[in-house]
């Protein structure tokens, strides 16, 4: 858990790639459970540019589970 925090991109590049944010689907961090939430681009509207996805992955937790963190990618 502590080993190799991954640094994905952050909300600001997604958007100019995307030209306009992009949803963003999250998965539940134990792959056994694969339990997965689509989150619509105005949820992500609240977050800054600045926010990174791996910044957000430890902030949820999964409805089915009850697991914390997550992996977070966008929806294009
Ligand atoms: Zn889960």
């Amino acid at each position: 858990m502590s080993q190799g925090r991954e640094q994905k991109i952050t909300l600001g590049e997604m958007r100019a790639g995307q030209g306009g944010t992009p949803g963003l689907l999250v998965y539940c961090a134990d792959y056994r459970c694969g339990h997965m939430v689509r989150l619509a681009p105005d949820e992500v509207e609240k977050w800054a540019d600045d926010v990174r996805l791996s910044d957000l992955e430890p902030q949820f937790t999964c409805t089915k589970c009850g697991r914390r963190g997550a992996d977070v990618r966008p929806d294009f």
